[in-house]
């Protein structure tokens, strides 16, 4: 970090980013591109249109804002997207980011579908992240490349090696769909737990449209927990990594295994995060449309502290996602890719 930059976090208001209902966020979801190299049909259509790369924040504006962020508390920086890894000054970024940690900032972490991690983990590893979460919503190679459409399972495969051979945790997410993927999910947790590896199932949420209705996708995680029962004995567990996951152990492989629940089990309550979008759009909530235009007060040299303090009266107490029919508009236009998941 430049003398410049600690000297502007010495003289921001250091006052924690607290809403209209108490809650204290201390954790920023960072959105790098909206692109992908994949095209989940969860989370987005086929035909997916992005946004020009010239809307795009910098990498010295990334910093400037994370700056601001961690001067208001916030101690965990997730970078996501899109993928994060098909940025082509993504190091540029994470290397920016990672002055931060020790320095305000406690961890600095990833979301990524893993086809570019083998290239990159090593790298990864040197910049202090120390933990990264993988979307793998298959391991069967057909079923992957059906889910992703043309996804190539063995590429994340040899990501997830690579990042476990460099000492990164690696996490798996998995989006559980009614018909793809949740008679595997049994099968998906042996082959992670074998390997040191958690597991977070996770609903499917109406946001922007897909080529698909997502009540034909969309299975409460109740159903499938009632399910996995049959195999493994369930134990909860206290662990939290400072997201929505609740997390259970599982005694029949000693691994971890958490559920985000945001249709069956609503968890806002207790909300510690916002997102800031590829353009610079801070959204209070995934699941609603309202957000501060941060691009906007960087590019105009306002003041950026004022502009978190109002965003912060703005946060809404919750979302209100719900897929209980055929057929029905998702709750938000934007997709998960957008926001930044
Ligand atoms: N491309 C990276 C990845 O897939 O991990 C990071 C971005 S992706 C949008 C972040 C997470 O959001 C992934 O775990 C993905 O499975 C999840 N996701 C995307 N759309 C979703 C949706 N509609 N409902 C639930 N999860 C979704
Ligand atoms: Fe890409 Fe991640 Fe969305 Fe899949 S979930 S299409 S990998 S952004």
């Amino acid at each position: 970090m430049t003398a410049v930059i600690a000297k502007k976090i010495e003289n921001l208001t250091h006052a924690p980013l607290v809403d209209s209902f108490g809650r204290t966020v201390t954790y920023l979801r960072l959105s790098v591109t909206d692109r992908c190299d994949l095209r989940c049909t969860y989370c987005m259509s086929e035909r997916m249109t992005f946004l020009p790369k010239s809307d795009l924040l910098d990498a010295a504006e990334l910093e400037e804002v994370a700056r601001a962020f961690i001067a208001r508390g916030v101690t965990k920086i997730r970078v996501t997207g899109g993928e994060p890894l098909v940025r082509r000054n993504i190091m540029d970024i994470l290397s920016r980011l990672s002055g931060f940690l020790g320095r305000g900032l406690d961890e600095l972490t990833l979301t990524t579908n893993g086809t570019q991690l083998a290239k990159h983990a090593q790298q990864l590893a040197k910049f202090g992240i120390r933990r990264i979460n993988l979307s793998l919503d298959s391991l069967n190679t057909e079923s992957f490349a059906r889910i992703t459409r043309g996804g190539n399972l063995s590429q994340v495969l040899d990501g997830i090696a690579a990042a476990q051979s460099h000492g990164l945790k690696v996490k798996l997410n998995v989006v559980v769909l009614k018909h793809d993927n949740a008679s595997e999910i049994p099968d998906i947790i042996r082959w992670a737990h074998r390997r040191d590896i958690d597991v977070t199932l996770i609903e499917a949420m109406p946001l922007g449209d897909i080529d698909a209705d997502r009540f034909d996708q969309y299975i409460p995680l109740s159903v499938i927990r009632a399910e996995l029962e049959k195999d493994f004995t369930l134990t909860a567990d206290d662990y939290r990594t400072g997201g929505p996951s609740r997390y259970w152990q599982v005694a029949e492989t000693g691994g971890r295994l958490g559920f985000i629940t945001p249709l069956s089990d609503n968890f806002c309550g207790g909300c510690n995060r916002v997102r800031l979008t590829c353009t610079g759009k801070l959204f209070m909530c995934l699941g609603q449309d309202d957000d501060a235009d941060l691009r906007e007060v960087l590019r105009t040299g306002a003041d950026i502290d004022a502009a978190l303090t109002e965003a912060m009266t703005r946060k809404p107490k919750a979302h209100d996602f719900l897929i209980d029919a055929p057929g029905k508009a998702p709750a938000v236009s934007r997709h998960m890719s957008m926001t930044g998941g």
